[in-house]
C-alpha cells in the first residue's frame, strides 16, 4: 500500500491506478465504521484510495479540531490490513494554501439537523468533498448513513454539479450494545460510554412503536420525554423528518421515509445518530427532489 502525502504525487500517480477507483474519505482516528466503508469499496473496485485528512473548515471554533484524535499510523495499518491500494494523507496548508472564499449553501438541506447546530459545517463538508472529488477522480465514493444529512447533500452535490461519479451509501455500523460508532466515542468516560447508550436505545423504542404513532411530533415528543430523563445526556436536536430531503413531517407512513434523527451532549463530547422508521432497507430513498 502507497501513503501519498503531496497533491502532485497524487496526480502523478492517479492515471497509473487500473479499472475503476473506489474512494474513502475520512477524517482518520479509523473503527470499524470506516473499515466497513473500505470493504466495500475494496470488493467492488480495482483500485481502493482512503483519505486521512483533519478537515478545519468543517468544525466551528469552539468545537474539537485541535484535540481530534490523529493516529495515521495505526490507520495505515488498519486500511492496508483491509486490502485498499493507497492512503491519501496531505497536510491542510496543500489543500487550502489560501483563505477559502468559496462557500457552499443547499437550500433545504443545510439549514436543519447538524447544518442548524453546526453553522458553516455543511459548507466545510461540501468544501473538502469538492476538492478530493477533483484530485482522486474516483468512481464511486462510499459514504456512512450515520451521517445520514452529510450524505445527502453530497449526493445532491454531484448530481446538480455533474460530478462523473456515484455515491454508495453504506449501513450505520454498531457497537454490540448498539451504540453507533463513532471516532469521537474515544472521548467518553466509562459512565459517558454507558450515558450514551440511551440515544439508539430511544431510536430503536421509535422505530419498535413505529405503528402506534399519531403523528411524528407525537413520535418526537415520546423521545424527548425519554432523551430528558437520561442523566449525562444533553440533547442538541431529536427530529423526525423526511429522509429523502429532510422536510418536516405531519404524519408517519412508510412512504414518507421518516428518519429519526439525534444529537446529544455527553459532558463535551457531541454525538450524532439516526435510524429508519420505516422497514429498512427496502430502498435508499433517491437524491432529494
Ligand atoms: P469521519 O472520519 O467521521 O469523517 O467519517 C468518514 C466516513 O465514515 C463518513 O462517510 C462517515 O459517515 C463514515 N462513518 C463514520 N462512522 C460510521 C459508522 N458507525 N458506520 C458507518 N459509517 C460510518
Amino acid at each position: 500500500m502507497q501513503l501519498i502525502d503531496t497533491l502532485s504525487a497524487l496526480r502523478q500517480a492517479r492515471p497509473k491506478w487500473p479499472g475503476s477507483v473506489g474512494f474513502v474519505p475520512t477524517m482518520g482516528a479509523l473503527h470499524e465504521g470506516h473499515a466497513s466503508l473500505v470493504r466495500a469499496s475494496v470488493a467492488e473496485n480495482e483500485t481502493t484510495i482512503v483519505s486521512i485528512f483533519v478537515n478545519p473548515t468543517q468544525f466551528g471554533p469552539n468545537e474539537d479540531f485541535g484535540k481530534y484524535p490523529r493516529t495515521l499510523e495505526r490507520d495505515m495499518e488498519l486500511v492496508k490490513s483491509l486490502g485498499a491500494n493507497v492512503v491519501f494523507a496531505p497536510a491542510s496548508d496543500a489543500i487550502y494554501p489560501k483563505h477559502t472564499r468559496i462557500h457552499f449553501q443547499i437550500e433545504q438541506l443545510d439549514d436543519v439537523l447538524c447544518g442548524a447546530s453546526r453553522p458553516g459545517h455543511m459548507n466545510g463538508v461540501l468544501q473538502i468533498v469538492s476538492i478530493l472529488f477533483n484530485l482522486v477522480q474516483p468512481d464511486k465514493a462510499y459514504f456512512g448513513l450515520k451521517d445520514y444529512q452529510q450524505q445527502l447533500i453530497i449526493r445532491r452535490l454531484v448530481e446538480e454539479l455533474h460530478f462523473p461519479l456515484q455515491i454508495v451509501p453504506c449501513p450505520i455500523v454498531r457497537e454490540s450494545d448498539g451504540l453507533a460508532m463513532s471516532s469521537r466515542n474515544r472521548y467518553l468516560s466509562p459512565e459517558e460510554r454507558r450515558q450514551a447508550l440511551a440515544l439508539s436505545h430511544t431510536l430503536t423504542e421509535l422505530k419498535a412503536l413505529r405503528g402506534t404513532w399519531k403523528s411524528a411530533q407525537a413520535a418526537r415528543s415520546h423521545a424527548i420525554d425519554m432523551l430528558s430523563q437520561q442523566p449525562g445526556i444533553v440533547l442538541d436536536y431529536m427530529e423526525v423528518l423526511d429522509g429523502r430531503d429532510l422536510s418536516p413531517l405531519t404524519e408517519i407512513s412508510d412512504s414518507h421515509h421518516p428518519i429519526a434523527f439525534v444529537a446529544a451532549f455527553l459532558g463535551k463530547t457531541r454525538l450524532i445518530d439516526n435510524m429508519p422508521l420505516w422497514e429498512y432497507p427496502p430502498v435508499l430513498p433517491t437524491s432529494a427532489s
